[in-house]
C-alpha cells in the first residue's frame, strides 16, 4: 500500500539500490525501526532479520550499548586525520583484536568496508614483493566462486564469483582453482579436495616465482551460496602455498566475530607460526553492524617490507575516514559483547536451532526437495532442488510472512543476530517449511 509521497514513492524517484535490477523492483520496503532481532516497516510489520542486515548485524539492532558509546564518542571526537594522528578506539581497537587473533598477526590497517580491505591485502602483498625488486610476483589465485567485493582488485581475484563479468575485460590476472565445497553427507568430497590441492601444486610448480599471493574466504564462501570446505583442506591448502613462498590473505570479511561459531574461522585451523596466513582480512560485523569499518591484518615481516629512508616503499594507501574514531568506539564496544560468555553460548544454541530446524525440513520434505545442508555455527543453508519453486516468489512469501531471508541463488540460508533465541529461530524454519509446501511443483 503506497499512500501518495510516501517513502517508497520518493524512493524510487530518486534512489539507485545495491545489486538491484531496477528495471525489476516492485516494491521497496521503508523500514523505519529496528530493535533486537527485528526491523519494522512504516505499517508496523515486523521482520526478523535471519541475514543480520546483509551479514553486519551481530547483537541485535540500535543495540543500547554500542549507540551509547558512538553517542559518547561524538561529544568527544567525531574525526582526525590518521596520518601523523592517532586516538584512544583506534589503538583500543587494535590492542583489543591483538589479544583474539593468532598472535603473528600484529599490524592493523584500517579502511571502510570490506572491499577496501581485499584491496588493501592485495596491494600490500604485490608491493612487499616490488620493494624486494620481485615486480615479477604479479599473479594471484583465488578460487571458483569466490567473492571479495567490488572495487576493482577485489573483482579481479572474484571474477570467478558470477557477479563481476561486465567488468571480464579489466581485470588483472588470476589463476583460479576449484572450490571443493561440501555438505552433510557428501561422499565425494576427499577427491574434490584432492583434485584442488593438486591443481595447485601444479599449478605452483610452474608459477611459483611469479605468484604474489593466494586469496581466500576460509571456510565458508559466502556470496556464492554459503559454500562450504572442511579444515583439513584449508590446512593443506596453506601448508601448501607456504611451501612455494606464496603469501595467504584470508578474506574473513563474513565469517569474523563468531559468525562460524568461533572468532575468526582461522581458529578452526591448527594453525603453527609458519601455517597462518600473512593477512586477515575483516570488516561487516566488526561494529556490530552500526558503521563502517575495516581492517587488513598483517606481520611483522610484511610490515618490516616498507620501512626504508625512501618514501617510494612505503604504502601510499588511505581513505578519508581511516580510522573514523566513531566506527572504532563502535567496534570496541561490539568486541566486549562478542567476547562475553553470553555471546559465546548464543552462538552454540543457534547453531543446535540450525541442526534440528534443518533436520526438520530435510525429513517433511525429503533430500530430493532440501539438499547439500550445511552448517556452520550460526550459518546455515541448503538448496531448494525442486526446480518447480521459484526463488523470487519464495523470497516475496518470506518477506510476507515477516522473515528477512534473501536467497542467493537456490540456496536459502540464515544468519541471525545472536541475540536471536532458538525459539524464533525454531518457528522460522516452520514457517519456511509451510512456504516451501505453497510453492513445490
Ligand atoms: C561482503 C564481502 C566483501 C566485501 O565487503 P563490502 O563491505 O561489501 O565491500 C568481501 N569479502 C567477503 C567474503 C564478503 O562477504
Amino acid at each position: 500500500m503506497t499512500t501518495p509521497h510516501s517513502l517508497s514513492q520518493r524512493d524510487r524517484a530518486r534512489i539507485w539500490h545495491p545489486f538491484t535490477q531496477e528495471k525489476r523492483v516492485k516494491d521497496i520496503i521503508p523500514i523505519t525501526r529496528g530493535e533486537g532481532s527485528y526491523v519494522m516497516d512504516e505499517a508496523g510489520q515486523q521482520y526478523l532479520d535471519l541475514i543480520s542486515s546483509w551479514w553486519v548485524n551481530l547483537h541485535g539492532h540500535a543495540h543500547p550499548q554500542i549507540a551509547r558509546a558512538i553517542y559518547d564518542q561524538a561529544q568527544t571526537l567525531e574525526h582526525v586525520i590518521f596520518a601523523g594522528f592517532t586516538h584512544t578506539p583506534a589503538v583500543d581497537l587494535c590492542e583489543g583484536l591483538s589479544a583474539i587473533l593468532p598472535k603473528h598477526l600484529s599490524r592493523f590497517f584500517f579502511s571502510d568496508n570490506g572491499s577496501t580491505a581485499i584491496e588493501v591485502a592485495l596491494k600490500m602483498a604485490y608491493q612487499y614483493w616490488a620493494n624486494q625488486g620481485r615486480v615479477d610476483r604479479r599473479l594471484f589465485i583465488s578460487f571458483e566462486g569466490g567473492y571479495h567485493g567490488d572495487t576493482f582488485g577485489a573483482m579481479s581475484v572474484g571474477q570467478q564469483s558470477g557477479f563481476h563479468d561486465a567488468f571480464q575485460k579489466l581485470f588483472f590476472e588470476v589463476k583460479t582453482l576449484p572450490y571443493p565445497h561440501t555438505w552433510d553427507d557428501d561422499l565425494d568430497v576427499a577427491a574434490k579436495e584432492q583434485h584442488t590441492l593438486h591443481q595447485l601444486k601444479t599449478l605452483l610448480e610452474e608459477h611459483h616465482a611469479n605468484v604474489a599471493a593466494l586469496i581466500i574466504e576460509p571456510l565458508m564462501q559466502g556470496a556464492s551460496g554459503m559454500r562450504m570446505c572442511r579444515p583439513s583442506f584449508m590446512q593443506q591448502l596453506i601448508a601448501c602455498a607456504r611451501s612455494f613462498g606464496v603469501l595467504v590473505i584470508f578474506d574473513e570479511v563474513m565469517t569474523g566475530f563468531g559468525r562460524t561459531g568461533r572468532l575468526f574461522a582461522t581458529d578452526h585451523l591448527d594453525i603453527s607460526k609458519d601455517m597462518a596466513p600473512d593477512f586477515i582480512c575483516v570488516s561487516k560485523g566488526i561494529t556490530g553492524g552500526f558503521l563502517p569499518l575495516a581492517l587488513t591484518v598483517t606481520t611483522e615481516t610484511i610490515y618490516e617490507g616498507f620501512l626504508h629512508e625512501e618514501w617510494r616503499y612505503a604504502f601510499a594507501h588511505g581513505h578519508s575516514y581511516t580510522a573514523n574514531p566513531l566506527a572504532c568506539a563502535a567496534a570496541c564496544a561490539s568486541l566486549k559483547l562478542t567476547t562475553h560468555p553470553d555471546t559465546q553460548r548464543a552462538w552454540v544454541a543457534i547453531e543446535q536451532a540450525h541442526r534440528e530446524g534443518t533436520h526438520m525440513l530435510q525429513n517433511t520434505l525429503g533430500p530430493d526437495i532440501i539438499g547439500r545442508v550445511r552448517i556452520l555455527g550460526t550459518i546455515s543453508a541448503f538448496d531448494v532442488l525442486d526446480p518447480a519453486v521459484d526463488m523470487g516468489h519464495l523470497k516475496e512469501a518470506f518477506h510476507q510472512a515477516g522473515l528477512l531471508l534473501r536467497p542467493l541463488g537456490r540456496t536459502v540460508y540464515m544468519m541471525p543476530p545472536y541475540c536471536t533465541t532458538k525459539d524464533k529461530i525454531g518457528v522460522s524454519y516452520d514457517t519456511i517449511l509451510q512456504i516451501l509446501q505453497a510453492h513445490l511443483g
